[in-house]
């Protein structure tokens, strides 16, 4: 179990940021890991980072735009999991070392030749791309500053970077890997873009509104920020956005920790040191989701909503919320902290008065109130939607339209928590269109996206978190399969690899295999580039002459068959 840092002790001016660090490191190994890669770390993410649905749980370190880049064990230890995967972390290794702790290295390009082939030799067993082993302690072993993989940009990776974490090896909690001493230049400050003051009890104000204000502000001679004076009554609320820098990079990373405080004392303090998997997707009740499903800006929250059980709080008091009484005045400090030292302070002066509201919050009342502690059902014409107790976090006014093909469900501006389900009636259609037709959802731009389809009797059903439109959708087209690096027919002695373009217009890919002279070969499959890429190294051809067959079917079944004959010596 990592100790959770009592930073109450800390008190305050220069020791508060210097400590920050120290106390946060004196829990972590310092000396035992060496760094996985051999260039200066350039993050491209930091840990805790918000992202959509969770918090970022490592660090993301930049490879120079290119793959390829060796990747070191940080220290001794024992492979425990080896991963293949579409999307999340793609390629990914674990290893487990003696101190407790386990290093996960994802969006590999390859794992190194000892491991390569323990892993193909499952996927060639299996006859999958995807797998997940988890070898025996002391099976597969590592010593520190062995090269283990290659780095890459597979899984869900929008461009070439190592993907590193340090995990808890029992509680498997994540932790900040930026706490074991690494070197990671960082002398920016916290940047402070928006602050908000949020009105939160019933009749709560702020500058005369009973809906979120933001605030000016101003940066002082000694560095500092000073906001407009906030006049407010009631029980309200702090929120900010912001992003943290390191050296040499200009990507904008998250904060490591947010600190409110009211006359000091301390309402709200957060960090990111560790959090768990589990607790991840209440980053949703962190941020003010109604902002980003309007405007994809997270502003974070310095107070607890009820729906809220994270963890990472080290101090809350009374929910970070502030009762604001008429005549009284109120000192509000929001203090922004890095590991490197660095904090961004703004101090936002409040005086409770009673004036008249001027612009009211306004709530946008539907026929249904839906209470999100209980089970919900709703008919809405074509399908049915059953949201079981704590799909979501809150209460609300639910906006649901009827139809007799496409219903709607609310709209993405509220996060689930948990999936619900949705069942059509297709009693109306043929044994053989249903066979073709499967649920959508319909984006923005009304073009319709696979939701996964269960069909038994006369429904159709799927399991979503995502709320919007719902729509039947049929896919009538099979996929496309067209090589990329070869001809019909041609000599391909000196061909390391064969690669081939697969894509279905529509319900999209769900399978795809090949086989090579009869032999199942191992295609691997990179969605993001739609391509298909098949070793020359994994088989031994003992014929000139070579039958290459691929066959990709779509989610509804529909099946291309490409087949194609190349010579080899
Ligand atoms: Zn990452």
């Amino acid at each position: 179990m990592l100790p959770k840092i009592d930073k109450r002790k800390i008190v305050c001016g220069w020791v508060l940021c210097c400590s920050l660090f120290v106390i946060a490191q004196e829990n972590y190994p310092q000396e035992t890991f060496q760094s996985p890669m051999d260039i200066p770390l350039i993050l491209a993410g930091t840990f805790g980072e918000l992202r959509s649905n969770h918090f970022h749980a490592g660090i993301d370190i930049k490879t120079q735009q290119r793959q390829g880049l060796p990747i070191y064990a940080i220290g001794d230890g024992s492979v425990t999991r080896i991963k293949i995967a579409h999307w999340g972390y793609g390629k990914v290794l674990y290893v487990a070392h003696p101190n407790g702790y386990t290093s996960v290295y994802g969006h590999l390009q390859k794992f190194a030749p000892e491991i390569e082939a323990y892993i193909k030799k499952v996927q060639y067993q299996k006859r999958s791309y995807q797998v997940e082993v988890f070898p025996d302690l002391g099976e597969v072993t590592v010593k520190k500053g062995q090269v283990i993989a290659y780095s890459g940009n597979t899984g869900g990776s929008s461009g070439p970077h190592l993907h590193f974490e340090i995990r808890s090896s029992i509680s498997e909690k994540p932790t900040n890997p930026l706490l074991y001493g690494f070197e990671v230049r960082d002398a920016t400050n916290p940047v402070l873009e928006e602050v908000y003051a949020y009105p939160l009890s019933k009749n709560a104000r702020v500058n005369q509104s009973t809906d979120k204000v933001e605030l000016n502000f101003k940066r002082q001679k000694d560095g500092t920020f000073l906001a407009d004076k906030v006049s407010a009554l009631g029980t309200i609320g702090f929120g900010f956005k912001g992003f943290d820098r390191q050296d040499l990079a200009a990507n904008k990373n998250g904060i490591y920790s947010v600190q409110l405080s009211v006359n000091g004392k301390i309402y709200t303090d957060y960090d990111f040191e560790t959090f768990s998997f589990a607790e991840s997707r209440y980053i949703n009740t962190l941020i003010d989701y109604e902002h980003f499903g309007a405007y994809r800006q997270r502003i974070q929250q310095c107070f607890k909503t009820p729906g809220n059980r994270l963890g990472i709080y080290n101090t809350l008091y009374n929910d970070g919320k502030i009762n604001i009484q008429e005549g009284m005045s109120y000192s509000v400090t929001l203090l922004l902290r890095d590991l490197g030292g660095n904090e961004t302070k703004i101090i936002i002066p409040v005086e409770g008065k009673n004036e008249p509201v001027k612009i009211e919050k306004e709530e946008e009342k539907t026929d249904e109130y839906l209470v999100a502690k209980k089970n919900n059902n709703y008919d809405l014409g074509a399908a049915t939607v059953y949201f079981p107790a704590n799909t979501f976090y809150k209460d609300f006014y639910i906006d649901l339209k009827k139809g007799t093909d496409t219903i709607t469900i609310h709209n993405s501006r509220v996060p689930a928590h948990r999936n619900f389900t949705l069942t059509f009636d297709v009693s109306k259609y043929s044994k053989e269109e249903r066979k073709q037709l499967f649920i959508a959802r319909l984006d923005k731009d009304l073009d319709a996206n696979y939701a996964s389809t269960y069909k038994r009797g006369n429904t159709f059903t799927t399991r979503t978190r995502n709320l919007g439109t719902y729509t039947l959708a049929k896919d009538t087209i099979p996929p496309t399969i067209r090589p990329k690096n070869f001809k019909e027919k041609q000599w391909l002695n000196n061909y390391s690899y064969l690669s081939l373009r697969i894509s279905d217009d529509l319900s999209g890919v769900k399978s795809y295999s090949a086989t090579l002279n009869g032999d199942w070969i191992l295609m691997e499959y990179e969605p993001k580039t739609r391509t298909l890429t098949y070793n020359f190294d994994d088989k031994i051809l003992d014929k000139t002459q070579c039958e290459l067959q691929v066959t990709v079917s779509d989610n509804v079944g529909n099946t291309t068959i490409y087949k194609s004959t190349f010579y080899r010596k």
